[in-house]
């Protein structure tokens, strides 16, 4: 399928915001590394919602074919996208809401500024969302005099100890509880001096400080999990009841989407209602799921607007290799199951998007040239529990090897001198192209053992080669290669054999 078919511009426009920050994953992750509570957290909290997620997906018999359908659902949802999308906005605004069509972060944070303005408000109370992180909605709104108000308890946690989310199901997963009393002790003012770090009483802490907030905003902004094309609904799905009261309090509401949420019906939510609380909290069903649309007269809020957002979208779907990225129902899975964000946590990633589906996502959505993202795709050992775990089948170490292809093609193609790693791969390549050739190297292999210590392992190899010992050591080569003790062994059996 080309480009040209699905409608996308010649020429990719790449996403912008909360996407990447100024250093590449290495040396972020170096540093999250030597963080020892960041690492006991994680790997407790990981550990417990991927368990939880094991017990309730193998109550289901049907699991497998459920991640099928979610997988062809989305992929028939993407190869007819702009068509999808008129028809969703045909049917949002006849039941009375607006849509804005917004080409990146920036016209997006426009749009939602301008419409609070018009609300004459100066707060808004915001329900979870990825897509205004994506942007830097708050920090946008900061800067133009306006006061978002986070509603979800994780989300409040990060944002009242100015910190970013590590995580995005659970963001203040790097937090413990005495850490988030602190927090509460430090940043509420009305907080009871007495409070302790028992979650009953952190719960009603952040109760009492939001319900005030939530009766008073007249905008509330949100997200969505999902839009139905057939009647022009949207879905949130969630868990406190925060975004319950966002979505119905205020008289205006704003969310702010990604062009890949929709469903093509009705009938197709009830596959994603099953594979994402599984998925995510590990629950067989989400408290609180929030479905409108439109507007109802005297019932909830009676202007209601929806912020279409591209950045980058359309790049990400003219590749047809990582398309499938844009499948993601941001559940978390694969997060739960990485060994490499287990240990490092999401902030090393740089992006709204970490673990495994951020180390595709956000290179696909600002172009693989983005020199901080370039290295995202190498986050990941391939091991492929990411794979296993998504509910909607998303192959992500091909995308990440996809990937990976890409970054060195594009390198190349901005460098005059062949590189290190270009001569080593020419030279590997001329070498293994040959049995003859290859005898004759493994013949020099033992000459390796000059370079090991007393314990038989090399410590330091030069040039490219460094990168392996910087972490690890290598075993001395041993004295006969396996193709000559193949020879051997094969020599002394035909012997015996005619003997
Ligand atoms: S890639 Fe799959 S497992 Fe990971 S967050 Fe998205 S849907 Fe969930």
């Amino acid at each position: 399928m080309s480009s040209t078919y699905l409608g996308m511009p010649a020429v990719p426009v790449y996403g912008s915001g909360n996407l990447h920050t100024a250093e590449p994953f290495p040396v972020a992750a170096r540093r999250e590394l030597d963080n020892e509570q960041l690492r006991a957290n994680l790997g407790h909290a990981t550990h417990t919602i991927r368990d939880k997620r094991l017990r309730v997906v193998a109550e289901l018999p049907d699991w497998e074919e459920l991640r099928e359908a979610g997988s062809a659902t989305k992929a028939a949802v993407m190869a007819r996208l702009p068509e999808l999308l008129e028809q969703f906005e045909e049917n949002f605004t006849a039941r009375g809401g607006v849509i804005h069509w917004a080409r990146d972060a920036a016209e997006a944070n426009e749009i939602v500024r301008d419409l609070i303005r018009d609300a004459g408000a100066d707060e808004v109370v915001k329900v979870k969302s990825m897509a205004t992180q994506e942007i830097g909605l708050n920090e946008y709104l900061e800067e133009h005099g306006i006061s978002a108000f986070e509603t979800d308890l994780a989300e409040l946690i990060v944002q009242l100890d100015h910190d970013k989310p590590s995580h995005i199901l659970v963001p203040a997963i790097h937090k413990n509880r005495s850490q988030i009393r602190d927090i509460f002790l430090r940043e509420m003012p009305d907080v009871d001096p007495n409070l302790t770090d028992t979650p009953a009483r952190l719960a009603e802490a952040a109760r009492l400080h939001l319900r005030r907030k939530f009766l008073s905003a007249k905008v509330a902004i949100s997200g969505a999990n999902f839009a139905l094309a057939d009647t022009g609904t949207l879905a949130v799905v969630e868990s406190e009841g925060n975004g319950r009261m966002c979505l119905t309090l205020p008289e205006t509401l704003i969310t702010v989407m990604g062009v890949e949420k929709l469903l093509p019906s009705w009938t197709d939510l009830e596959v994603f209602m099953q594979l994402l609380p599984r998925s995510s909290t590990g629950e067989r069903m989400n408290p609180y799921t929030s479905l409108w649309t439109g507007v109802t007269e005297g019932d909830g809020p009676q202007n209601v607007h929806l912020v279409l957002l591209d950045n980058g979208r359309s790049a990400a779907l003219a590749d047809e290799r990582g398309r499938s990225a844009l499948h993601c129902i941001r559940c978390s899975a694969c997060m739960n199951v990485c060994p490499v964000y287990e240990r490092t946590g999401g902030h090393a990633y740089g992006s709204t998007y970490p673990g495994p589906i951020g180390a595709i996502l956000s290179p696909l959505l600002t172009g693989i040239t983005s020199e901080e993202n370039a290295s995202l795709p190498y986050a990941s050992s391939l091991c492929g529990a990411c794979y296993d775990a998504c509910p909607v089948k998303i192959n992500i170490p091909e995308i990440l090897v996809h990937l990976r292809s890409e970054d060195v093609q594009s390198r190349r193609g901005t460098k005059k001198v062949p590189g290190q790693m270009d001569v080593a791969m020419k030279a590997a390549s001329w070498m293994m192209g040959s049995g003859r050739r290859m005898a004759l190297v493994e013949k020099a292999l033992p000459l390796g053992k000059l370079a090991a210590g007393p314990d038989r392992k090399i410590k330091k190899l030069p040039g490219i080669a460094a990168g392996w010992t910087r972490s690890r050591d290598l075993p001395a080569p041993p004295a006969q290669s396996f193709r000559d003790w193949w020879a051997k062994e094969h020599e002394d059996t035909a012997s015996k054999e005619q003997a």
